[in-house]
């Protein structure tokens, strides 16, 4: 891709560059309106409300379900970088078929259980430096606006009962089928469905509220005693925290149908509003051409790779740079080619840091930047083309490589270079990592221990050299020797 002339960036005005996603409902790429109105600029916008679905906590999170979240996360580091402002919610399914199981296997408390896996999981986000969101609002704590939406359906006369447990009638929404563009003459309607696992071919009405059956948590409502069904926990937590139609619900492609479906008709039919403006689903990491998922048994969870040596960083990286509505083949291989790349900025970063030429700003290096930004923003506002702009950024590199080369780049010019490094580094939050295991790093040691190291080679004492080495090695800082002294770097 050229380097085109800039534009006003990141807050710009012009109406002509607008940040444009595929919509799930509608089937075509459409402008993000916040709040459903047109503003003159993108800082007249209230907050982008979104929701995304969050994990079912029964286990460790695989690297399938972070390539949505790590997604999410993407997505609203980018509306930040575009001048927006959010106001992210992401759940924790606390209350689910898979969880009352785990945890009755185990004889704890679903409480206990699932505060464990919680917690593994908000680790898990903060090694890969997912930002954390403005809610995360737990599905047992909001069983009032369940009970709330339920009744409102009871009242229009979309629900009935059976065994104690309360069903969604879809033949009675005609509506049913807007999100997936079922045909509802395929829906095998009458039938009830309770479990909270579907399978395409299993098309039925869901149940809002189920019977308590024995050694299962419960809750006494108006309606009877029992607990949620899944979907009912998501409308209810979107109810709870936003109030009203929300401008963007997010989730993999396996939750378009029925669970989204689902959610839309019992929140539609319950309020009589919209209830998402913008659907966006990210498709599947898989692996051998086959979904990961725990049921085939073919995933990696992150610590399983942790655990093999590879860095937060570079999965982080991996899985960040495949357009969101394509499929995406994992290997481990595919992590070392992360590896490569993120060394490639880095080497550029140590080595605008090793230079000393005083000068004057090259006005080439201002506009050099200035178009990049440019040009990441034109390609991610298409439909989110991360792979477009992380292609920008290399060209960049590459560019900023040929003017160190060419010895065009003094002190003066680092900053400017360094500061869209950042911008950029907002959205993919991979170049200045702050993510993965928190080892400090005292700069001062490491320096000092150079500083031995260089003694020790001068009088000749290699073994206390290497050994110097090995142990800076394991504290995971790479020595580089070059003419102009030794350098360090932190491994990626
Ligand atoms: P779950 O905990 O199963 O409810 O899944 C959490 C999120 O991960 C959902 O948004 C799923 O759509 C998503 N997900 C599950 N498997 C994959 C996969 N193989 N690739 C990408 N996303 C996935
Ligand atoms: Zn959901």
């Amino acid at each position: 891709m050229s380097i085109r002339p800039v534009g006003r960036f990141p807050n710009h005005k012009e109406t002509d560059m607008a940040l444009k996603i595929h919509n799930t409902l509608t089937g075509i790429m459409e402008e993000l309106i916040p709040g459903g109105v047109r503003k003159d600029s993108i800082a007249e916008y209230p907050p982008v409300t979104i929701y995304s679905c969050g994990p079912t906590v029964y286990g460790y999170a695989h690297i399938g379900n972070f390539r949505t979240f790590i997604f999410n996360d993407f997505l609203r580091r980018y509306l930040k970088f575009r001048g927006y402002r959010v106001d992210h919610a992401m759940n924790i399914t606390d209350v689910e078929d898979k969880i009352i199981a785990g945890a009755n296997k185990e004889g704890v408390s679903v409480k206990d259980y699932t505060e464990r896996y919680t917690a593994i999981f908000m680790e898990d986000l903060r090694s890969l430096n997912i930002e954390p969101v403005e809610h995360m609002p737990r599905a047992t704590e909001s069983i009032d606006a369940m009970i709330d939406i339920i009744e409102r359906l009871r009242e229009k006369g979309f629900v009935y009962e059976k065994d104690g447990s309360l069903y969604f009638s879809i033949t009675r929404y005609d509506k049913y089928g807007m999100l997936s563009r079922l045909d509802t003459r395929e829906i095998k309607t009458g039938l009830r469905y309770d479990t909270d696992e579907y399978t395409k071919d299993d098309v039925r009405d869901f149940a809002l509220w189920k019977a308590p059956k024995e050694n299962e948590i419960y809750w006494d409502t108006p309606f009877g005693r029992g607990r949620p069904g899944w979907h009912i926990e998501c409308s209810a937590m979107i109810r709870k925290i936003f109030g009203t139609t929300i401008d963007i619900h997010t989730g993999g492609v396996d939750l378009i149908f029925p669970h989204h479906e689902n959610e839309i008709a019992q929140s539609e039919a319950a309020y009589g509003e919209t209830f998402v403006r913008h659907w966006i689903h990210a498709e599947h990491l898989l692996v051998n051409g086959a979904k990961m998922s725990k049921s085939m048994g073919n995933y990696y969870t992150l610590r399983d790779l942790l655990e093999k040596g590879y860095s937060p960083r570079s999965i982080r990286y991996l899985l960040i740079s495949a357009h969101y509505r394509k499929q995406f083949n994992f290997t481990l291989e595919g992590i070392g080619q992360a590896d490569q790349a993120l060394e490639r900025i880095d080497n550029c970063i140590v080595r605008l840091n090793d230079i000393r030429t005083e000068g004057t700003q090259n006005p080439d290096v201002q506009k050099l930047s200035e178009a990049m930004l440019a040009n990441f923003t034109a390609a991610v506002d298409d439909d989110l083309n991360i792979s477009g702009g992380i292609g920008v950024f290399f060209e960049f590199i590459h560019a900023v490589n040929s003017l160190i080369n060419e010895e065009k780049i003094s002190l003066a010019d680092i900053d400017i270079i360094l500061d869209a490094m950042k911008k950029i580094d907002s959205v993919l939050g991979v170049i200045f990592f702050t993510g993965g295991a928190k080892t400090e790093i005292d700069t001062a040691w490491v320096d000092s221990m150079i500083a031995e190291r260089i003694t020790a080679k001068k009088n000749k004492k290699f073994a206390r050299a290497d050994e110097i080495r090995a142990m800076l090695t394991d504290k995971g800082i790479i020595l580089e020797d070059t003419k102009d002294g030794t350098r360090w770097k932190m491994k990626s």
